[in-house]
């Protein structure tokens, strides 16, 4: 556990080892790790978060004054995919003399943002066809995803809503907020509200606070969650004041977003001890990224340092095919070799669930290494993270749960039957893409019916339809 008075000290610290040459002595200006530019910023201002907002790079003349950018920089800082904006703090990690840094790749433009790429999309996960209201998704049954700002205090490159975020004239608005609230105020299956962006932590305090307060006024909202890459660009703003509003919304749950143990510095672990001790469950959202995180062993290091700082490990996501990211994607066998080298190597604390956001709106798809090997009536086959091949004898007697209560056979909301589990529960005996019946109605063949007891086909609402048998 950290002590937060002691990790404020520990900032202090003088620099990190650098690598050898020009750059460790224009470092050995200052009394931090800081470039030579802000050498003479006063502690108070340069632990400021206004001062670190107001002060963020974000053109070629800023940027070459503390990294030696490449020429696939410059073209990239020249013509960017979308707006640039690095606050001091996270351009202070950045290796001004590795075009590899990991830092540097998730934040300096290249040109290769503007290579088009096979399954490219704006919206690759169409979270606009899933938009009630503007700003709202609601893809899943239980929960959803409520854009409220499309500002971050810095921009990642391989930003999945691109479309939108940066853009200042892409602003929601207080009727934007009054109508996504109005919907999840109507809509009772909503228990789950997800608060993200843009980065909900760069809004005003106030209207932060007001959003949260009108959230837990709704009785079915069960939890809030806030999505925010804050604590890793801005750790300055996680204030004593920020995490005393905070704490007043609770259950709040945080998912933070890491790709690299190099995003782990004193400044951050303060930061996360502040929020963990605040009583908020950190979880950790991490994108893979060829040549920044595509590696069993620098993702161990990551996950370590992430629990170590409180924070669980939640998602590893597959690289969206979105505008700019095509070189930042790595093939999926690449995510499922890294779940291989950590399953069973390490505290399933530290794991994540891989998955593959899918395109076109699937959503959240879990793939893993395959475990399970055979099956027999009776018999399973399982192989564990060594190699070793094991079997496990099933029941012959097993007749559920619901046997012996029947009463909890039946679903209990219409939402629980959906989808492949409806299947399992018996409620349909299929689901088919749309088209399909006429599709196989060819010219000069008998149209198979259904029985009697199947009644016609309705769709569901997700472009496919349902049976119920
Ligand atoms: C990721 C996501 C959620 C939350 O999914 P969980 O698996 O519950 O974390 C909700 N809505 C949308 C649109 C999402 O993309």
């Amino acid at each position: 556990m950290f002590d937060v008075a002691e990790l404020m000290e520990r900032s202090e610290e003088p620099p990190q080892q650098r690598s050898s040459g020009e750059s460790s002595q224009r470092r050995s200006a200052g009394s931090t790790r800081r470039p030579a530019i802000w050498a003479d910023v006063p502690e108070a201002q340069w632990n400021d978060w206004r001062w670190q907002l107001s002060h963020r790079l974000n053109s070629l003349e800023e940027l070459s004054q503390i990294i030696h950018l490449t020429d696939e920089e410059v073209a990239g800082c020249r013509s960017p995919h979308f707006r640039v904006d690095i606050t001091p703090y996270f351009a202070s990690l950045i290796d001004p003399d590795d075009p590899h840094c990991p830092i540097r790749r998730q934040v300096i433009p290249t040109g290769k943002e503007l290579m088009p790429f096979n399954g490219m999309v704006a919206d690759s996960l169409n979270e606009d066809g899933h938009s009630p209201v503007p700003g709202l998704v609601h893809r899943y049954p239980d929960r959803v995803l409520m854009l409220v700002t499309t500002q971050c205090a810095s921009y990642c490159r391989y930003c999945t809503r691109s479309r939108i975020v940066g853009d200042p004239a892409a602003q929601f608005s207080r009727s934007d907020y009054d109508r996504q609230i109005d919907y999840i105020a109507r809509t009772p299956q909503v228990r789950d509200v997800l608060l993200s962006g843009g980065d909900p932590l760069i809004l005003p305090p106030r209207v932060l606070e007001d959003l949260l307060r009108r959230l837990r006024a709704i009785e079915h909202v069960e939890i809030i969650r806030i999505g925010s890459r804050v604590p890793v660009f801005l750790p300055q703003r996680i204030t004593p004041d920020l995490t005393e509003m905070l704490r007043r919304y609770h259950p709040l749950w945080m998912n933070l977003h890491f790709n690299h143990a190099k995003e782990l510095t004193p400044e951050v672990a303060v930061a996360l001890a502040r929020l963990a001790d605040a009583g908020i469950p950190l979880g950790a959202q991490t994108v893979l990224l060829a040549g920044i995180n595509d590696s069993v062993a620098v993702m161990k290091e990551l996950v370590h340092k992430l629990v170590r700082h409180r924070v669980r490990p939640y998602y590893l996501y597959q690289c969206d095919l979105v505008e700019g990211a095509g070189h930042f994607r790595t093939t999926v066998s690449k995510g499922i070799e890294i779940i291989e080298g950590l399953r069973g190597h390490t505290s399933g604390y530290a794991i994540p669930t891989y998955v593959v956001d899918a395109p076109g709106g699937g959503g959240k798809i879990p793939v893993m290494p395959q475990y399970l090997i055979s099956q027999a009536p009776g018999k399973v086959v399982l192989r564990n993270f060594e190699g070793f091949i094991t079997t496990y004898d099933e029941p012959n007697d097993y007749t559920g749960h619901t046997a012996a209560r029947p009463e909890a056979a039946r679903p209990r909301h219409d939402l629980d039957s959906e989808g492949v589990h409806g299947l399992l529960a018996g409620v349909a005996t299929f689901i088919k893409p749309e088209g399909f019946d006429q599709r196989h109605a060819r010219p000069g063949e008998v149209r198979w019916e259904p029985p009697p007891a199947v009644p016609a086909a309705a769709p569901d609402g997700n472009g496919h339809q349902r049976e119920r048998g």
